[in-house]
């Protein structure tokens, strides 16, 4: 009951502040030159809300009285893929891939824009996408067309949309009919415009089984848990996440039909955009109404039973698993160049039908075809001039280029891998620029956070560590925190 008041209160607040705004906005537009961020989503999804902003990247956006508005001064590319950079003038161009499926036609193209229009410069990150770096603003639409030429886009990878469909598990034998689903559901979700604008991103994972735990950092969560004669079916998990505030999702419903999850996540989403307040995920709706109000929400909605007609025809997966021929190219903090980028996809229509994987771990996969012998694949890949990863380290962009960064992510790493001894070397490591967590180290043996920049004795700003171990929690959790670099390189040390 308190929950169905707090709910009501929460509409009628929104309304007044919409009331408020749009006030506001009128006297703004004759005095300053700013326009209020009015959210245009809930006409379409026909629900009351007060969205202001929808994501994290605060550096737009200014407080007027009260008020959350953008500069017009700034063009806000998010729902297209783009970040700015940390160094002005200077522009990210991220690329969904559905689990993380590549066709070297495609990868080629990207390694073409990076050399053109950026510094040749490819970051692949733990969610199976690709990142262009260093692009400039007046390139931005002709990126964009290079992009679409070859059939790749980059709608809604960041900003309040549906972001880039996962899959950690690209070796494992449910794979095909995993892409399957995962192609639909980029095809259903991207541009689609009532799913755009969400109060913060909505990010999706398709695994084949539970055990690298990916499903349960995710806004949804699909596991792969068997067939129904020719129906597969999915365990859904909700509102899972990293960041400051980890949440593992909750298993909302066991073994659902693939033909009810389109319409059953359409419902999930529905009530995220309704509820939840602008800059929040769906965890944080989760927590404040509780397990059971979200499922009498979503049960509400008229999709929330629905199933579509049963899917006939071909199986929509590009990767054929034959037997264990799985080879992978480490790759340093997932950082290549073009050239190498080309070199790899050289090798995958050699001895991969054509086709390349990201992975979570920012490596390229490859399933090397039954023709060919893998001893000599092998050999071939190794060849490859790439900066092969010497332990397995997840490593995000940090403050090189991310506006969020604390840290010099890779330097960092170095460091790391300079300090550790042979049984460090056997672990795996996630380090994150920043609480936002994009690298997973919460999933990793051992996982550290850049945690803020503190004043040293000469007054220099530098970054300070929290340090996390895997135990028997379901994330690994931290044991130490602000750690500066050397006090972290030492803890290194102690692992051996
Ligand atoms: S974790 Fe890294 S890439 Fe993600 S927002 Fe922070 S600094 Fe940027």
């Amino acid at each position: 009951m308190r929950t169905k008041i707090s709910l009501r209160a929460s509409v009628k607040f929104q309304f007044t502040v919409n009331a408020m705004v749009l006030q506001a906005n009128k006297s703004f537009e004759r005095t300053l030159p700013f326009t209020i961020l009015f959210s245009e989503y809930h006409s379409r999804l026909d629900v009351p809300s007060a969205h202001v902003y929808s994501d994290c990247d605060l550096n737009q956006y200014t407080t007027v009285k009260g008020f959350t508005i953008m500069s017009n001064t700034v063009k806000d590319y998010r729902l297209d893929g783009i970040y700015r950079q940390r160094q002005d003038g200077f522009f990210m161009q991220r690329v969904k891939l559905a689990a993380g499926v590549i066709p070297a036609v495609q990868a080629r193209a990207v390694a073409a824009i990076s050399t053109r229009f950026g510094r040749g410069t490819i970051h692949l990150t733990t969610r199976g996408s690709m990142e262009i770096h260093w692009l400039k603003e007046t390139d931005l639409p002709e990126v964009k067309r290079a992009l679409a030429s070859v059939g790749l886009t980059s709608r809604g990878a960041c900003g309040g949309a549906v972001r880039g469909i996962t899959c950690s598990s690209q070796g494992a034998v449910g794979f095909p009919a995993v892409e399957t689903m995962a192609r639909r559901l980029h095809r259903h979700f991207t541009a689609n415009p009532r799913f755009e604008r969400l109060p913060k991103k909505f990010k999706i994972g398709v695994e084949t089984n539970a055990a690298g735990r990916r499903h349960l950092i995710q806004d949804i969560g699909l596991v792969l848990s068997g067939y129904d004669e020719e129906c597969a079916r999915y365990d859904l998990f909700a509102a899972g996440g990293l960041g400051r505030e980890p949440q593992p999702g909750f298993l909302f419903e066991a073994g659902v039909s693939e033909n009810r999850i389109i319409p059953l996540i359409e419902a999930i989403a529905r009530v995220y955009a309704a509820h939840t307040p602008a800059g929040k995920r769906l965890k944080h709706l989760v927590r404040s109404i509780d397990e059971n109000e979200f499922r009498r929400l979503v049960a509400l909605e008229p999709s929330a039973a629905e199933e579509l007609p049963e899917v006939s025809g071909l199986q929509e997966n590009l990767i054929q698993i034959s037997g264990n021929r799985r080879m992978s190219a480490r790759i340093y903090a997932g950082c290549l160049t073009g050239d190498q980028l080309i070199e790899l996809a050289d090798f995958a229509e050699l001895f991969a039908d054509g086709l390349m994987m990201v992975t979570a771990e920012q490596e390229i996969a490859f399933h090397v075809t039954a023709s060919h012998n893998p001893a000599e694949a092998s050999a071939a890949l190794s060849r490859c001039a790439f900066n092969a990863n010497p332990v397995s380290f997840r490593v995000c962009p940090g403050s090189h280029e991310c506006r969020m960064g604390l840290s010099a992510t890779r330097n960092v790493a170095q460091a790391i891998i300079g300090a550790m001894g042979p049984a460090g070397r056997t672990k795996s490591w996630a380090l994150s620029g920043c609480h936002n967590s994009c690298t997973q180290p919460q999933l990793a043996d051992i996982g550290i956070v850049s945690s803020s920049l503190a004043k040293d004795d000469s007054g220099e700003r530098s970054p300070r560590f929290d340090l996390l171990l895997a135990g028997s929690d379901v994330f690994g959790t931290v044991t130490e925190r602000s750690l500066t670099l050397d006090e972290l390189c030492s803890k290194v040390r102690e692992i051996g």
